[in-house]
């Protein structure tokens, strides 16, 4: 284990950031953003960044490939490959989860080139938490908020930061600042992690009613009578989606530059009216359909088809954004048999 006095840390960003990209956490008047380091710039220990770090492999938007099309030839310009090196400082637990989620989507096949691109070239360290906030649920999903995974672990004391690699990259990262850091001893860190975990017991929502969310119970979810009372209030805004680092729906077009076709694609939301449209119609035509479709994928139809893994990572940001106070505790509860 390695550690960095908290006074010198800003030596540390300038090493990690020479010759490629570093992004923290840094604090704005609309709250915690991921952000490129340069001089000057304070890592904000903020617990949850508004948007997560799932932009970093699965950005908003992205261009796929240029092409040109004159009469029946179409001349198709190399797919752009997102290939630079980064370095990703201050994910928390619960965000490093939501990338083994991703990385079943988008790695098994046909896997999508520009995300692995950015999962190969991108060395992640994450950040113990130390007061979790009472939207936070990430137990309730398995997550250790104490042991944080990604390449490099870090572990924020009083006065000093520690580091314990997880993969080769997160070593390589350690070891290029071998000259910056100091040896630790592995025990130092421990009485943080202890206060975290009894703070973690304190929680509201720690616990949720999730054994009922089987696969065998597909159909009985399904068909509640509950989802309609539930949808409601949804606006459809898609905000919950947008927050969420699980989310992984998206859009593919193209248009007109003038001087060919670009084909893009940007994140989607099942929140959406037009999100399911397609020749032949509509298959969710009311709001409780898309709300039910939003809720069944993230606690049935993903575990069903990933050994039981739920598609939620308990970050607790919907339940902090949705404009109406509707949230996938208040479904869990509801449907597993509590109410709200
Ligand atoms: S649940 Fe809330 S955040 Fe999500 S679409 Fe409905 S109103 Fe918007
Ligand atoms: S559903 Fe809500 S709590 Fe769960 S991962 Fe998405 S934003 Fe976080």
């Amino acid at each position: 284990m390695k550690r960095i006095a908290k006074d010198r840390l800003s030596q540390l960003f300038d090493r990690w950031s020479q010759g490629r990209p570093l992004y923290l956490p840094v604090s704005t008047p609309a709250g915690a953003e991921l952000k490129p380091y340069q001089a000057g710039v304070t890592y904000c220990e903020a617990l949850n960044t508004n948007r997560s770090a799932k932009d970093f492999f699965f950005p908003q938007t992205e261009n796929m490939m240029d092409f040109k099309v004159e009469g029946k030839t179409i001349e198709v310009k190399e797919p752009v490959r997102p290939e630079e090196d980064f370095v990703l400082f201050g994910v928390r637990a619960c965000d490093a989860r939501s990338f083994e989620l991703l990385d079943r989507v988008f790695l098994t096949d046909p896997v999508d080139s520009y995300y692995k691109a950015r999962r190969e070239h991108g060395v992640v360290v994450t950040v113990s938490c130390r007061r979790p906030a009472e939207t936070c649920f990430c137990t309730a999903f398995g997550i250790d908020p104490a042991a944080p995974g990604g390449d490099l672990a870090c572990w924020p004391e009083d006065d000093f930061l520690y580091f314990t690699p997880n993969t080769p990259a997160g070593e390589a990262l350690l070891q290029s600042a071998a000259d910056l850091l100091e040896e630790a001893d592995e025990q130092q860190p421990e009485a943080g992690k202890q206060a975290l975990r009894e703070r973690l017991q304190k929680l509201p929502i720690r616990d949720l009613p999730l054994s009922s969310f089987s696969e065998d119970k597909l159909l009985e979810l399904f068909n509640s009578e509950k989802w309609g009372p539930l949808a409601e209030s949804c606006l459809g805004c898609g905000t919950c989606t947008f927050v969420c680092p699980t989310c992984q729906c998206y859009d593919i077009q193209d248009y007109d530059t003038g001087h060919g076709v670009r084909r893009f694609r940007c994140w989607d939301s099942c929140m959406y009216s037009e999100f399911t449209r397609c020749a032949h119609g509509n298959p969710r035509l009311t709001q409780k359909e898309r709300f039910r479709q939003r809720f069944m994928h993230k606690l049935v139809y993903y575990p069903a088809n990933n050994e039981g893994l739920f598609s939620c990572v308990g970050c607790g940001r919907c339940l902090a954004k949705c404009p109406v106070s509707m949230n996938i505790v208040k479904v869990a509860k509801a449907l597993g048999g509590e109410e709200s």
